[in-house]
C-alpha cells in the first residue's frame, strides 16, 4: 500500500481505539493487513515520503502530535521507513514480515493506486476538518 495509505488507514484506526497505545498497535498490525491486500503501488519515493510525512503533519498539526489519529497514523506509516533507510537486514531480508516473507506483501488490482489516494485524501481531510472527536487517552 502506498504511506498515505498506511496514514490513514492508521489514523482512522486511531480514532477507534480507546487508548494511545492500542492506536499505536493497531497501526502497526494495520500496515501488515493492508499490504497483505492485493494493491497497487507507486515506485516514486519522493512521492511516497512527502505524501506520507504530509498526512502525519496535517493530523498532528489539526488534531495535537499525541492525538490517537496522529500515533495511529505514524505507526501504520513507521514500517515503510526501512525502505529509505538502512536498518539490519537478518539474513538479507528487511525487518517488517509483509517486507520480510515473499507473498505477506501482495501485489494486484483490489486497491489501485488513484482509490488508495481519493480515499486517504477523504479520510485525513475529514479527520483534519474534526469529523472525529479527538480521544484523551
Ligand atoms: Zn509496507
Amino acid at each position: 500500500m502506498i504511506v498515505v495509505g498506511h496514514v490513514a488507514v492508521g489514523a482512522l484506526a486511531g480514532a477507534l481505539a480507546r487508548s494511545r497505545g492500542a492506536a499505536v498497535g493497531l497501526g502497526l498490525v494495520l500496515h501488515g493487513v493492508a499490504d497483505w491486500v492485493p494493491h497497487g503501488d507507486t515506485r516514486s519515493r519522493p512521492f511516497e515520503a512527502a505524501s506520507g510525512i504530509a498526512g502525519v503533519l496535517a493530523l498532528a498539526f489539526a488534531r495535537g502530535p499525541l492525538d490517537r489519529t496522529t500515533l495511529g497514523a505514524a505507526a501504520s506509516a513507521l514500517p515503510d521507513v526501512e525502505h529509505v533507510l538502512p536498518l539490519p537486514r537478518p539474513g538479507g531480508q528487511k525487518l517488517f514480515p509483509t517486507h520480510r516473507f515473499p507473498g505477506w506483501h501482495r501485489a494486484g488490482r483490489v486497491l489501485p493506486v488513484s482509490f488508495q489516494l481519493v480515499a486517504a485524501g477523504a479520510a485525513i481531510g475529514a479527520l483534519v476538518a474534526g469529523a472525529w472527536p479527538r480521544g484523551r487517552g
